[in-house]
Formats: C-alpha cells, structure tokens, sequence
C-alpha cells in the first residue's frame, strides 16, 4: 500500500537523518567479523578460533560505532574521522604518509599552496582509515609478538589472550568500512559534482545502503558463499590501500543500483549479490590481515636507527595553519555570548557565524563560467552571493547581494547553486546559517 509506505518513510526519515556514516550497520559489522573470525586457519593459536574467541570478536564489529553516542562527545568527535577516506581529496597528496601525523602535516601543506582547496582538506574531514587500520593492526601484531614470548617463557597467557582477541574484533570494525564503497569517497552522503546521469544527492543513500538494505535482504550464508580464498598480505599498508581503491571503483555501481531501486525493501539479484560481496571482501581481507599480524608477529623487532629518529623529528615540523596561536585570537565575548539570529524573508529563521555558531565548510565549489558578452569585453571583477546554508549543507535563498554586471551575476548564482557544504553548527547540531561569498571572475589568456 503507497499510503501506508509514505506515511512510514515520512516518520522514519528525519529520524535516520543523523546516524549518516556508521558503516554496515551493526549487522554487517558482525557478519564481517564473525565470517572472518570462523574461517581463520589452524596456522593461528588455538584460543583465537575458540566460540568464546568468535562470540567475542562478532560483538566487537560493531564497538567503534558505540563510541559514536552523543553521551560521549569528546570521544565521538575525535575517532568519528577514522571510520572513512575521501581517497579523491586524500590522494592529492600523491603517495600518502604512512604515518598519521606526517599525514595531517601534509594536508595542512598541501591546503597553503592552494588555499581554495584548504577548507576542504582538514585532516578530520578527510579522514583517517587507514591510519587507523594500521595502528590497530601494529596493536594486535605487538600484542601476539608478546604472546609468543610469554608462550616460550612457560608463563601464564590468558591475559595476553584476551587483549589480542579485542583487537582483533576492534581491527575488525575499519577493515568492514573499508570494503564500505562510501567511506571511501567524496560521494559518502549523496552524489556531489556534475551528475550527468541523475545519481541521488539524497544522504539517505548511505543509510539505506549499509544499514536499512542490509538488515531487509542479506543474509550470512550469501556473504560466506563469496569470500574469497586465503591471500597472503605482502606489506600492510601497501595491501591495505590497494583494497581500499578496489573498494572505491565500487562508487558509481552502488550509485546506478541506487538508481534502479536496488536497495529499496530486498531489492533485486543484483543488488543483493553486490552487497554480499563487498561484505564478503571486507570478511576475507580481516582474516588475511589477522593471519598476516600472527605471521608477522614472530619476525625479529628491527633495531632502534638513530638517524631515522631525527630524520622524523625534522619533518614534522607542521606548517603554520589558521589555527596556530598567532592567528586564532581569544575572544571572551564572542565565545560566551548567545547565537545571534535573523529572520531571511525567503527562509525564515537563520543564524549568524560567530557566538558558538561555526561557519559552513565549503565541501564542493564549482568555478563559475563567463558569459559571452564579459568574455569578449575581457571584463573582470568580482560580485557578492548572499545565501542560507542549509542544515542540508545546501545553499538556499541564493541572491545577489553585490553586482557586477555583463551576464556574471547570474553565472555566478548559477555556480553558488550547485556548492555543497557541511553545514554550520550550533553545539554539535547543524543549524541553517546566513552567509556570503565573494566570487571572482578573472580571465588568464
Ligand atoms: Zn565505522
């Protein structure tokens, strides 16, 4: 019945609106992990394929996602950017660091010689995966090294055991969201960009995708069907990445079986066949990097190189950034002050940046195009676009505040209409913010 199933989704969505990225689900972290768990071969300790081992690792699937509540947000809000890539920004870098915060020092760099990319490539907007993929690795690597030589000594391993059995589940959450195609890219929530073929902009995707679909039409015998055969892991990192980009070729097919209608109720062969396998990519690869970290375990610890240290400290010297004390300067009465708010004729109630209200970050920003006229007149100069950004990130109410004339204004409005931001918050929630921007129009031939 339409009625009913209209009046369902109209209740639902707002609902759903918020948990926008926790990566399968609960149901598809567990099935990961479990899978995983379950097909590890006898080469690993007898304990960490025991049922207490497997009941164990299967409830961690989903542990990362429980430190998402609102109850705790110091701790949301400082590994909610390990759960995804947005490998399109991340690899502007070229060959990314191995290491997190050469990493961060290299976005930061990157964002000062070409500031308008800057908002976008904060580190914790372009996310952490695989740094975290690699840390909890080298956790469960060091901590089964340890095992071994507690084994060898004769002496008692049980505690040793179950700090190997955590990380292996807590490793077990990033490998399932990297084989997640959306936590790999800039379309996460919704197609951004040119769309020419009509791909859903709705955030909704992600949700329906990893969470609703999964829960309505996978079931785990489908997924185990499809894992692949055991691989042996060269290097981890460089494994890790190139599985990562493997997921991230799946972008544009998730979006086309959105298109048809795949992941609405239990969806179609098709669709049901991709999930499974994606889950069952994220399953084999957890086993292959758990076995690699037992393998790899016993390998002799390299000896400590004093050049390599100081080579190390020279290089993470970060670039002076916005948020350097020199720059940010502490203003009592603006932090401590109430949001200010204005009624936009168009919009109704909007919030003005500053007091607690943080500005939109521009995520998406199109160049605008000429037009004939001001082209041929080699006319430049710059006009001011008034908005409100949505808590859709969208902008809305899009006019022109400064004019500039020859046909700009309107190409100008045109490209404004197409930015995608995250929207500004108000403790922690979104709230629809006024702004402007300037848009340039300058001609280089
Ligand atoms: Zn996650």
């Amino acid at each position: 019945m339409k009625c009913a199933r209209l009046l369902v989704l109209g209740l639902v969505l707002p609902l759903v609106a918020v948990p926008s990225s926790f990566g399968w689900g609960a149901k598809g972290h567990k099935m990961i992990n479990q899978l995983a768990a379950q097909s590890l071969p006898d080469s690993v300790p007898a304990f960490l394929r025991s049922p207490e081992a497997i009941d164990e690792i299967t409830y961690l699937g989903p542990e990362p996602d429980r430190w998402r509540s609102a109850a705790e947000p110091e701790l949301e809000a400082a590994q909610a950017p390990d759960h995804f890539i947005d490998l399109e920004y991340a690899e502007l870098l070229g060959t990314l660091p191995r290491k997190r915060y050469q990493y961060i020092a290299a976005l930061y760099a990157y964002g000062l010689t070409h500031p308008k990319l800057a908002p976008v490539l904060q580190p914790d907007r372009v996310g952490f995966q695989p740094y975290i993929t690699e840390e909890v690795w080298e956790r469960l690597k060091s901590a089964m090294r340890d095992y071994r030589q507690l084994s060898a000594a004769h002496q008692d391993t049980a505690p040793v055991e179950a700090a190997i059995i955590f990380y292996a589940g807590w490793l077990g959450h990033y490998v399932g969201d990297g084989s997640q195609p959306l936590h790999t890219t800039i379309q996460y929530g919704g197609w951004v960009g040119p769309n020419p073929n009509g791909y859903t902009t709705d955030h909704q995707i992600h949700w329906l995708f990893e969470t609703k679909f999964v829960d309505a039409a996978i079931r785990e015998s489908d997924v185990q069907a499809l894992m692949t055969p055991p691989q042996t892991i060269g290097d981890e990192w460089t494994d890790y990445l190139a599985y990562l980009h493997h997921t991230n070729s799946f972008v544009e097919e998730l979006y086309q079986l959105d298109k048809e209608h795949g992941f609405e109720g239990t969806g179609t062969a098709e669709s049901r066949h991709f999930t499974a396998e994606r889950l069952a990519a994220g399953a084999s690869m957890l086993r292959d990097m758990i076995v690699a970290a037992w393998v790899k375990s016993a390998e002799p610890v390299p000896e400590w190189h004093h050049e390599e240290a100081k080579a190390v400290a020279t290089s993470s010297g970060a670039p002076q950034t916005a948020d350097s004390p020199q720059a940010a300067k502490w203003n009592p009465s603006s932090a401590t002050g109430a949001p200010r708010t204005a009624i936009d004729p168009k919009f109704g109630t909007v919030y003005l940046s500053g007091n607690g209200v943080s500005n939109p970050q521009l995520l998406y920003g199109p160049d605008p195009h000429y037009s004939k006229e001001a082209r041929k007149a080699h006319f430049q100069g710059s006009c001011v676009i008034g908005m409100v950004v949505g808590i859709d990130g969208r902008p809305h109410a899009v006019h022109v505040v400064r004019s500039l004339g020859m046909g700009l204004d309107e190409k100008a409005v045109e490209a404004v209409r197409q930015y995608q931001f995250a929207p500004a918050k108000y403790k922690g929630k979104p709230v629809p913010v006024r702004m402007k921007i300037e848009v340039n129009f300058r001609l280089y031939n």
